[in-house]
């Protein structure tokens, strides 16, 4: 069978006249499966001629609008010709427009307000950037040429290039403020580190956090350290886009690195971070599950597990409640009676469980003294209905850096690059780039995270 696809303008002016785009043909035979319907090559193929030959009458178009000069009302005539050659979503195109000239005062005008230098159609910019914020340039690459006619810009580098251009534009754009403000937004704000492609240094500092309203409004945000993006800048845009006004209360917390409380500040955010309680009860579960390690061969030795299982739980109760100060009651207990534990022999692959605890209790127990200030009262808060942390924060970490910029992968950073690159994925994110992607977070549900559940 062969068909051939043609092009028929409908105004009414128009006659009808079509302009055949393609002839496709294909066996009537449907034994093989494969026969069934247009083949990639030619879906690429038809897409890429309809957009020629559509550009070529959107063209045709725009010289009949002669417009009226713009400084002195005179009517215009053609000056000259100009080919513009536009890479687009289905292919690069050719486009020859015309520039006119005032036959009263001889101003001159191209009557298009695109871009100077303009090389990509938006649409094309836009899904370079969004394919290369969820996989390597690369990989990004091969998928724009495998499924669509793009011919030009395909290469690793121009992605690059492209997508840390749209990262730019990214970081400068307003806030878009909510219609509804936010009566609370908790705010939260950790770092994680990359690898770095530059001599001297080994690692590059990122930080990234979100901020959540009661109704499930979110906004994820991220920067690399000491780039031309300012953090404080964007949290601030963050809070505004769900709806911050002066009367909204808005809560920190942090896993305690000491340079973020200066930047929530920056941010609007001026009351003291709180620790999240996300980060302790790892610590407080490190130490429990080495506490149930411990052996029990000797009578001594289980008599002993059985006192420091139960203080391991006292411990985290009493962090919970707010009575961090009398944590060190409990590892001063637990510390008595770790002796029966010297010579303890360990497995093959787990390591001496007593070595384990001892090194454990040593993570809480710095992290107490650290965060001392910023403890709070997580068994009041929560009865309260309020959040006592965000076991979402290193998930954010894991889906905004890691995923695309992992140690996994071995992948190196530069400065700029990273941190431009964080600001595409972050717009991915928020529903930001373009229309249509929408939101991809689901509202999450106001009751505390699923760790809290165990104090
Ligand atoms: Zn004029």
């Amino acid at each position: 069978m062969r068909w051939v696809l043609r092009l028929v303008e409908t105004e009414a002016d128009s006659l009808g006249r079509g302009v055949d785009v393609m002839v496709i043909s294909r066996s009537r035979d449907l034994g093989d499966i494969a026969n069934l319907g247009l083949t990639l090559p030619e879906g690429k193929q038809l897409l890429a001629r309809v957009q020629q030959v559509m550009v070529t009458a959107q063209a045709h178009g725009h010289v009949v609008l002669r417009p009226n000069c713009l400084s002195c009302g005179g009517g215009c005539h053609i000056k000259d010709w100009r080919l513009h050659q536009v890479a687009t979503l289905f292919g690069t195109v050719a486009v020859r427009l015309p520039r006119f000239r005032c036959a009263s005062c001889g101003h001159s005008t191209t009557c298009i307000s695109w871009p100077s230098h303009c090389r990509s159609t938006p649409g094309l910019d836009q899904l370079r950037a969004h394919l290369s914020a969820l996989m390597p340039y690369r990989v990004a690459a091969g998928v724009l040429t495998h499924l669509l006619p793009v011919d030009a810009g395909t290469s690793p580098e121009t992605l690059r290039g492209h997508t840390l251009k749209i990262g730019e534009r990214l970081r400068e754009a307003p806030a878009v403020k909510p219609a509804t403000a936010a009566s609370a937004i908790t705010v939260t704000v950790d770092s994680t580190f990359i690898r770095s492609c530059q001599d001297g240094e080994r690692h590059l500092e990122v930080r990234v956090g979100n901020v959540e309203t009661s109704d499930g409004g979110r906004q994820v945000f991220g920067a690399v350290a000491r780039t031309d993006t300012d953090i404080a800048a964007l949290i601030r845009r963050s809070l505004e886009t769900v709806g911050r006004t002066a009367d909204t209360v808005s809560t920190a917390f942090t896993d305690g690195c000491p340079g973020l409380r200066s930047i929530l500040a920056e941010a609007g955010v001026t009351k003291p971070p709180i620790a999240d309680w996300f980060h302790i009860a790892m610590r407080l579960e490190h130490a429990k599950q080495a506490a149930s390690g411990l052996s029990t061969d000797e009578p001594g030795r289980a008599q002993a597990k059985t006192a420091i299982v139960a203080e391991v739980e006292r411990l985290h109760w009493r962090i919970w409640n707010g009575k961090a100060r009398n944590a060190q009651l409990t590892l001063e207990r637990i510390r008595k009676v770790m002796h029966v534990f010297k010579g303890e022999r360990g497995h093959r692959t787990t390591g001496v469980p007593s070595r384990k605890l001892w090194h454990a209790l040593h993570e809480v127990d710095n992290y107490l003294h650290s965060q001392s200030a910023r403890l709070v009262n997580y068994a009041e808060r929560y009865r309260a209905g309020l959040r006592v942390g965000t076991s979402v924060t290193e998930g954010t970490a894991n889906f905004l850096v890691n995923r695309r910029m992992n140690k996994v992968q071995q992948m190196r950073w530069s400065r700029r690059g990273a941190d431009l690159l964080l600001q595409v994925r972050c717009a991915v994110y928020n529903g930001a780039l373009g229309s249509g992607f929408g939101h991809l977070f689901e509202p999450i549900s106001t009751s505390g995270p699923p760790l809290a559940t165990a104090a």
